[in-house]
């Protein structure tokens, strides 16, 4: 039998944890000896071609106190911070020959061989490191384990990273459920996060990255299955992440902090924006607790922010110091309880099986170090497929949002998306920059820059309404904030009449003005945008590669390639059609993927202008109120003068338009002047009864417009939208009285439309009384057949 080596380890977060642990005299019912200092150099060895790692194995020589080891190990499975794996261990002679041929005949020696051939065995990578090895034993009786502390570095290529960790080691012959209790006697010391990962496969990874050579390997290429291609790009944000958990825990460095939010952000972001193309149910582990983390760290960092800004104001204007008092006084305490629950969650179990999570995605497969992929829902779909689609559909979403700005009429939550929206283009572009050429270069550096400055507003947005919290209520936030982590209780004695202090409410009006300097200066901001031709070069990118897939470069062509590349000579116009509540909106959002058309909804350009207060929204309201249809010609011309849009170039979905004969009419005659039509008018039926408990519950992002519902399709958090963070919302129109009467003007005016496409052939139904993924699949295949 195979001897396993099973093992907990765990990074140690901080020096205080890092001292206890090496004083501690007891652990559980368990005794621990004083141990001691070894020096360990270890070099991992393999071929060029990577035989060793490819049958799921690691080489390593251990120089320890100048005795050799040679080691193979298996390279196991983690959970949480358990491993298990398989172990052989012989003396090396010293000096130390790299040929296997000479080293002492057995076991080892063997499989090596038989897995090399007759290719040279070269180093890897190297880690060095000082261990503190203490001995676990029983009060009397045997030792149990073996407690290592490790501080070291792992080094490639000149680089290297730090790391401090403590390992548990389960002595021959003990049973695991001693080191279960030992790790429950560790689990209340807090500076201790579990480490789901090796060294070695951590210095694998970083080999990767540090590695010309290996480098390339973790390179997006155009052929690669995209489940691989994001797996590839996760990998190095993961490790990120890791890195600098210790320095957040230390908490000395603020920017140890940032670094480590910035990584989940991203991994946060990319899996966002790849989701419609991966199985985002096997991901849900991973994209809830990227979330988790997000928010705990975002909340202490906003906080960093703040005062960094702040104490930059006050040197800076030369403020008086005695007016902020107050103010710091209630950040203090907010600081503490936030970094607080910071310090719980890196500690945690929660966090832990974050990191097992994405490491169950993220760790290499064998052959070769090559990374597995994340679970994709049509496992052969390559990215050079799906990339044009992704970048166009990053890219309308900002030109959409940012054709607000020049109208003055967008909001600061409008503005906030609009910088979220940049973020996911920005993103795309460089996750993708290796398929998509060179050229998206300066499209990023001008996006770069978009984002800095709504990155300020941002913080100026945030920092306003946390004075104004301060001022009116003596607390960081303003009571029953939805989505604050805020819990209760003022942080300190200002009572809601105390006046603000001179100095504070000048900073207050600063911090406002930059708030209107943004909003003023953002048309020519955006102008310039347009002007240094971002979104052509983009689409320019976007339609080679899509040109070089097409001239076979790719063998597998997609339902995507075929319409897109049927798309630039002919529009797609697809209808949604069905009552109210019958699912519209709900599929549009999964459908527009496939499609890779924008989704046209005649109701939310109504909400839309009714938000923002235009003249038309104005108009529109009292008959949505009361659940009638707004006259023909004002939708008609909302609508076509929608179409008309750059990004609707290629066609569009339609969603509640038309709804009676004439605007359909005015469609087919719009259609026919650019020599197009409608492809395909999807039928939604849903019984009547079904309609009013869908209405009823329906609730909807006032941010990104997303669709819920209160019980068939709940948010991960109530009233917070899962999409994009947006508060939840229901609609005026949607009571049960308004409901019906929309039903009745639905079989009045515009169930005579069902007519009208079936007799252009052009009309298929749709059972609407299913799950939302079954109605989904259903139309999904109509599309299928028919365009
Ligand atoms: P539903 O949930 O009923 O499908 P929508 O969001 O599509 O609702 O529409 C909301 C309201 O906007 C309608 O009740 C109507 O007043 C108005 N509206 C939307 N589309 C049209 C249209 N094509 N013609 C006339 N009015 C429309
Ligand atoms: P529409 O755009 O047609 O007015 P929505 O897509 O907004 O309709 O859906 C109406 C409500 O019903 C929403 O709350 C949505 O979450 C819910 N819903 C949509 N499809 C289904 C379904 N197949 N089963 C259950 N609820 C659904
Ligand atoms: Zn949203």
């Amino acid at each position: 039998m195979v001897p396993m080596e099973i093992e907990a380890k765990y990074a140690i977060l901080d020096e205080q944890t890092g001292t206890q642990l090496r004083a501690t005299r007891r652990l559980a019912g368990f005794k621990v000896t004083p141990g001691r200092h070894l020096s360990l150099h270890d070099t991992y060895l393999d071929t060029a071609t990577g035989d060793i790692r490819a049958a799921g194995l690691a080489c390593r020589r251990r120089v320890a106190n100048g005795r050799g080891l040679l080691t193979l190990k298996g390279l196991g499975s983690a959970q949480a911070s358990v491993h298990t794996r398989e172990e052989t261990e012989i003396e090396a002679p010293e000096p130390f020959d790299p040929s296997p041929t000479t080293w002492p005949e057995g076991a080892l020696r063997e499989r090596v061989l038989s897995l090399i051939g007759d290719r040279p065995l070269i180093p890897q990578f190297t880690i060095d490191q000082d261990r503190l090895a203490r001995k676990v034993r029983e009060p009397k009786g045997p030792t149990v384990a073996e407690l290592a502390i490790d501080t070291g570095h792992i080094s490639y290529g000149g680089d290297s990273i730090l790391f401090t960790e403590l390992e548990i080691e389960l002595a021959p012959g003990a049973t695991p459920d001693v080191l279960a209790e030992i790790l429950d006697a560790l689990s209340g010391l807090p500076g201790l996060a579990a480490q789901p990962t090796s060294k070695f496969e951590r210095g694998l990874a970083f080999a990767a990255r540090v590695g010309k050579q290996a480098l390339a390997e973790e390179q997006v290429c155009a052929d690669d299955p995209f489940g691989v291609a994001v797996c590839k790009v996760l990998r190095p944000h993961f490790f990120r992440m890791q890195a600098h958990e210790a320095g957040t825990y230390a908490g000395t460095d603020p920017e140890e902090l940032h670094d480590m939010r910035v990584a989940i952000r991203r991994m946060r972001t990319v899996l966002w924006i790849a989701r419609p193309y991966l199985d985002m149910d096997a991901l849900g582990p991973v994209t809830k607790g990227l979330r988790r983390a997000a928010d705990i760290l975002g909340a202490v960092r906003d906080m960093d922010v703040f005062r960094q800004k702040t104490e930059a104001y006050i040197a800076d204007k030369g403020a008086k110091a005695a007016d902020f008092v107050s103010l710091f006084a209630v950040w203090d305490a907010e600081y503490a309880r936030r970094r607080n629950e910071l310090l719980r969650y890196l500690g945690s179990r929660r966090y832990g099986r974050l990191k097992e999570a994405l490491w169950t995605h993220l760790a290499p497969a064998a052959p070769a170090n090559s990374p597995q992929g994340l679970p994709a829902l049509d496992p052969s779909v390559r990215v050079d497929e799906v990339v044009p689609g992704i970048a166009r559909q990053r890219l309308a979403a900002l030109l959409e949002h940012g054709t607000g700005i020049g109208t003055g009429k967008l909001s600061l939550a409008g503005y906030h998306a609009l910088r979220i929206d940049g973020k996911r283009l920005r993103y795309t572009l460089e996750v993708f920059r290796g398929v998509l050429g060179p050229e998206v270069g300066d499209a990023i550096e001008v996006l770069k820059k978009l984002q800095d400055a709504s990155g300020d507003l941002q913080d100026a947005v945030v920092a306003v309404a946390h004075l104004e919290a301060v001022g009116s209520f003596g607390t960081w936030e303003p009571p029953r904030q939805p989505g604050s982590l805020w819990q209760s209780g003022p942080a300190c004695g200002r009572g809601p009449d105390t006046p603000l202090p001179t100095g504070l409410r000048r900073y207050l009006r600063a911090r406002k003005s930059e708030i209107k300097a943004f909003v003023a200066k953002a048309p020519a901001t955006w102008q310039r945008f347009l002007d240094d031709h971002v979104p052509e070069q983009i689409t320019t990118a976007a339609a080679a590669l899509e040109a070089a897939t097409l001239r076979g470069e790719s063998i597998m062509l997609t339902l995507q390639d075929h319409k897109e590349n049927a798309m630039a000579h002919n529009p797609t116009y697809v209808i949604l059609m069905g009552p109210p509540a019958s699912g519209k909106g709900t599929q549009a959002e999964r459908l527009q993927e496939l499609l890779a058309l924008p989704h046209v909804a005649s109701g939310d350009l109504f909400r839309y202008n009714l938000k923002n207060e235009t003249p038309l929204g104005l108009r529109a309201k009292a008959y949505m109120d009361k659940g009638e249809l707004v006259p023909d010609d004002i939708t008609i011309a909302m609508v076509l003068d929608r179409l008309a849009r750059p990004d609707c170039a290629k066609g569009a979905l339609l969603d509640g338009f038309p709804r009676t004969l004439p605007q359909a009419a005015a469609l087919d005659t719009a259609l026919a002047e650019k020599g197009s039509g409608i492809d395909l008018v999807l039928n939604i039926k849903v019984p009547d009864d079904v309609l009013i408990e869908r209405v009823t519950g329906r609730r909807l992002c006032r941010q990104c417009g997303a669709s819920y519902h209160i019980k068939f399709a709940s948010p991960q958090t109530e009233g917070v939208c899962d999409k994009c963070g947006g508060e939840l919302y229901q609609r005026d129109d949607d009571t049960e009285p308004v409901a019906r009467k929309r039903l009745e003007v639905y079989d009045n005016q515009t169930s005579p439309l069902i007519e009208y496409y079936a007799s252009k052939g052009v009309l298929v139904a749709i059972d609407g009384d299913q799950s939302i993924d079954e109605v989904t699949a259903a139309l999904r295949g109509a599309i299928e057949a028919r365009l």
